[in-house]
């Protein structure tokens, strides 16, 4: 290897901004040469803009504005003043004092940034690291002779293109919307966790004067974020949650629960099921209590435990008819239930598996294959276990490896562990 490491990183969001900022750090304090190349389909933050789905951009951050690009800050990733530097240059509170933001902020509460702000800071960290930023839609990804070649539709040329010599890709991204209904229909009443905030905006329009129900598919964050916003649009018609778990379960901010999120000691103690238990049971099946917040005081709103079987016209065939939705319940799972609804939201999940189409097809095959695998034999450094090759992260599937890593809890940890093993093969 030589003295300059050079990794890719494909999506311009919250991963990224955390992995350039850290390189910036080695490189300022340690003399470090890892240089990071961006590619980004849309914008910097284009999954918080609000312009690109996802968010309208005015809901608020679960997680805490200071769980930033440095939190833990702690001194075991790469030493005291790579903490301390991170913490003055790409911090949330830098970030509010580089802005003229800090007084308010305080004043205000230290809210929790609203998706757009949280947008603008990863730009901030981003642009400030000195990252290159590569305006592209990666297509496709190569490997020979220990080095990766990212392909892309060029945003501003408009043609294919593509760059050589990276000794690392990390793949970044929730993906795009996953259903898990057997059976739906497309049609503009039956929107998903990426299309409802594109079509917000208008719904308060489209829904006047109907009164029939609206369902929302799923029990975790995207349900209650959608729920939310509808009820703070004023929608008066009742909106059912649908969801396979007996109820909304909360996530509040506890000492024990946050510890445990950055504790790797504890974590290595765990069996694979404790961990899965874990992550499931405080990241996917729970809404923060943040979120709820707007739903606890609303009269329109229930929940109902049952799984979607289908999502469907009534009658069946007619794009004309009304939209029924299937559905089972567990303790009786051969009847059929029916709910009639004006609108559907499915927000049953997303696809982090969403760049195994980028790859050749064997590691393709080996990818989706073997999906479990991918995550328990993932190395430290969330490298996939891929036959032949090296160097190729997915943060996004880390949940065994640690439970922070793919989502805000700790993304200062997450870039320590994956810029570890190419800062110890160019240390001198
Ligand atoms: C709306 C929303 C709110 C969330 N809120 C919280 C929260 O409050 N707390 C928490 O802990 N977790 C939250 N999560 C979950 C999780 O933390 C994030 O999804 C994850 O950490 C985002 O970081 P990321 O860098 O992996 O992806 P993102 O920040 O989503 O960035 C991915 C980027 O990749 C780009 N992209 C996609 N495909 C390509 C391609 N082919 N080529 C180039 N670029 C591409 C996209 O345009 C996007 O900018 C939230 C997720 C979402 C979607």
């Amino acid at each position: 290897m030589s003295t300059t490491i050079r990794i890719a990183v494909i999506g311009g969001g919250a991963k990224a901004a955390a992995i350039c900022a850290k390189a910036a750090s080695l490189r300022d304090v340690h003399g470090i040469d890892i240089q990071i190349t961006v590619f980004e389909r849309d914008e910097i933050g284009a999954h918080w803009s609000g312009g690109h789905g996802y968010t309208d951009g005015a809901q608020r951050l679960c997680t805490a504005a200071e769980r930033d690009v440095g939190f833990p800050y702690s001194h075991d990733g790469f030493g005291a003043r790579v903490a301390a530097d991170m913490q003055a240059r790409f911090s949330w509170a830098a970030f509010m004092v580089a802005t003229e933001r800090y007084a308010d902020w305080v004043d205000m509460g230290r809210h929790r940034p609203s998706h757009a702000e949280f947008a603008e800071y990863l730009n901030f960290c981003i642009t400030r690291s000195g990252a290159e930023i590569v305006h592209g839609d990666a297509t496709f990804l190569e490997y020979s002779d220990d080095s990766w070649t990212v392909s892309y539709m060029d945003g501003i040329r408009w043609s294919f293109e593509a760059r050589a010599d990276f000794d690392g890709v990390v793949i970044t991204g929730i993906g795009p919307a996953d259903s898990k209904i057997p059976s739906k229909i497309e049609d503009e009443r039956v929107l998903d966790g990426e299309t409802f905030w594109q079509s917000c905006a208008t719904l308060p329009d489209v829904m006047a004067g109907n009164e029939d129900q609206i369902v929302i598919i799923g029990s975790g964050g995207t349900a209650a974020a959608t729920a939310g916003w509808l009820v703070r649009a004023g929608i008066r018609q009742q909106i059912t949650i649908l969801g396979t778990q007996a109820t909304l379960y909360a996530r509040a901010d506890s000492a024990f629960e946050n510890r445990a999120f950055r504790d790797l000691d504890v974590w290595k103690k765990l069996s694979y099921g404790d961990r899965l238990d874990f992550t499931n049971r405080l990241t996917r099946g729970a809404v923060w209590t943040t979120a709820l917040d707007a739903l606890n005081g609303a009269r329109n709103v229930v929940y109902q435990p049952g799984r979607a079987q289908a999502v469907r016209y009534d009658p069946v065939g007619d794009p004309n008819g009304e939209i029924l939705v299937e559905f089972t319940t567990s303790s009786n799972p051969t009847s059929r239930q029916y709910l009639a609804a004006s609108l559907v939201v499915d927000a049953t999940g997303f696809d982090p598996f969403w760049f195994a189409k980028m790859l050749p097809s064997v590691w393709q095959h080996e990818v989706l294959g073997d999906k479990p695998r991918m995550q328990s034999a993932m190395s430290d450094s969330m490298e996939l276990p891929l036959t032949g090759c090296r160097g190729l992260h997915a943060p996004m599937l880390s949940q065994i490896v640690s439970p922070s890593y793919s989502s805000l809890m700790a993304l200062g940890a997450m870039s320590d562990a994956l810029l570890k093993p190419y800062f110890e093969a160019i240390s001198p």
